[in-house]
């Protein structure tokens, strides 16, 4: 990666896709250590607002959760935001396709404009699209089945909760998937909607990750709210009205709720990039791809080994930690620094039950969790305050600009990936299709 852009007098163009927990920090960050008369910082994303992601579940289940502008999120910091959905990227020509996308046509266009089908050249590219719901192929999941991976998705269920409630007659919501998701999205359905019946279907046993403190305190969470578990079975099939399991029973459901874990999109392995067998970018140890070197990824769409020798797991944290190492690094690459190695941990989970229960659960060394647990009203305290905490640094980059920011190395103009070739580009740095 040269420091300088190609061109004499061109900044350096630094793309962000996407401005989830990962994607806002870096693109924050790293406007806060670069000078901005060099280096160009461009976000694009396809929504208009910062989605907390990890309420969505809440925001489900009829809730109230804030989503800053990323308009205001950016405001003073130099980064340019695009509100666009990108569709495709071509790392040999180091260019990235976008078309308009829903949410840049609503409220909320800022200063970053519309979207509008086109392209954006970088000189370097971090790639944070996030995930969404895996169906795993299930048949039925996509026409049948809601998720709360998105926002518009939870907003989706909500609306058919609202409905059923309005109904007064007990409908029930099936939550297919015993993970994290799943656990956090039946007992706040449960919770916030007394009248309704929630079944949560289990492959394994209940909280089978957990230690046995923490899976004793998830069943009696489940019974005190009124969630029914059907453990050691699977959906084989999703239908209107039914969910058919892999053991033969039948489970009717006015809402089936899909938490079956989350993928990535196809954009990055069309892309050529090197991808791991999930789809997500096979990444070094400072968050640069290794077949592309102009190329770094962070959260969920990374495929990044931690400290443990163990690949991250797709979380919130994990997008803090991989932001922070891609930010260290770019910034020495740009300036001539030392790549320094930040932490990249998996430490534990913390699980909400509903708003005033919860579970925080330690690992060790091997992602195998800790015999002790924290459950109950300090453990949803302090699931609260890391919601507030995550929300506050992903939307306030500009807290602590330091008064001297590092300029950018002189470098020859030499690129280093296969791209010699760069599109025609407009007024604004962004290239024209062609
Ligand atoms: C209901 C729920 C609860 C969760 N609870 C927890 C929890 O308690 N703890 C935890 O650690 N993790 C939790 N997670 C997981 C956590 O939300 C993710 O790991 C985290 O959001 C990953 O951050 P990210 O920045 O990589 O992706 P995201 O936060 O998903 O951000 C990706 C961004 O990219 C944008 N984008 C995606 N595709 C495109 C495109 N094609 N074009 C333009 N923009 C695009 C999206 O709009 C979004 O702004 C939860 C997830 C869900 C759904």
């Amino acid at each position: 990666m040269s420091p300088r852009s190609g061109m004499s007098g061109m900044k350096h163009r630094i793309v962000v896709l996407g401005a989830g927990y990962a994607g806002a920090y870096v693109a924050g960050t790293l406007a806060r250590r670069l000078d901005v008369a060099e280096v160009g910082i461009t976000v694009v994303n396809a929504e208009p607002d910062f989605v907390q992601r990890l309420r969505l579940h809440q925001l489900a289940a009829g809730q109230e959760i804030s989503a800053p502008p990323l308009a205001d999120v950016f405001a003073g910091t130099g980064v340019r935001l695009r509100l666009a959905r990108v569709t495709a990227v071509d790392p040999e020509r180091r260019v990235v396709a976008i078309a308009e996308s829903d949410g840049a046509s609503g409220r909320g266009r800022g200063d970053g404009g519309s979207g509008g089908d086109g392209a954006i050249t970088y000189d370097t590219l971090v790639y944070a699209l996030g995930s969404r719901g895996a169906t795993h192929g299930v048949p039925g999941v996509t026409q049948h089945a809601f998720d709360v991976a998105a926002r518009s998705s939870a907003l989706r269920l909500r609306a058919c909760l609202d409905g059923l409630d309005a109904r007064g007659d007990g409908g029930s919501v099936v939550v297919v998937g015993d993970g994290l998701t799943g656990i956090e999205t039946a007992t706040e359905i449960a919770e916030s909607r007394p009248g309704l019946s929630v079944t949560l279907v289990a492959r394994r046993e209940l909280g089978a990750p957990l230690s046995a403190g923490a899976r004793g305190h998830l069943r009696r969470a489940c019974d005190r709210l009124g969630v029914t578990v059907l453990e050691h079975t699977g959906a084989a099939a999703v239908e209107a009205g039914r969910v058919l399991c892999v053991d033969g029973s039948v489970l009717a459901s006015d809402a089936t709720v899909w938490t079956a874990g989350f993928a990535v999109a196809p954009i990055a392995a069309t892309a050529g990039l090197d991808v791991a067998a999930d789809g997500r970018i096979v990444v070094d140890r400072t968050m640069r791809s290794v077949s592309h070197p102009d190329v770094y990824a962070v959260g969920d769409s990374a495929h990044a080994i931690g400290d443990s020798g163990l690949p991250l797991p797709m979380s919130c944290a994990s997008a803090g930690y991989t932001g922070r190492q891609a930010t260290a690094a770019i910034v020495a690459r740009l300036t001539g620094g030392k790549v320094t190695h930040t932490g990249l941990e998996y430490v534990g989970n913390h699980i909400s039950l509903g708003r005033l229960d919860g579970v925080l659960q330690m690992v060790d060394h091997d992602a195998k969790a800790k015999p002790r647990f924290l459950g109950g009203r300090k453990a949803a305290r302090i699931k609260a305050g890391i919601l507030r905490m995550s929300l506050w640094t992903t939307s306030h980059p500009t807290f602590g600009l330091p008064t001297r920011r590092h300029r950018l190395a002189t470098a020859p103009p030499a690129p280093t990936t296969k791209a010699a070739v760069r599109p025609v580009e407009n007024a604004n740095g962004e290239a024209t299709r062609g």
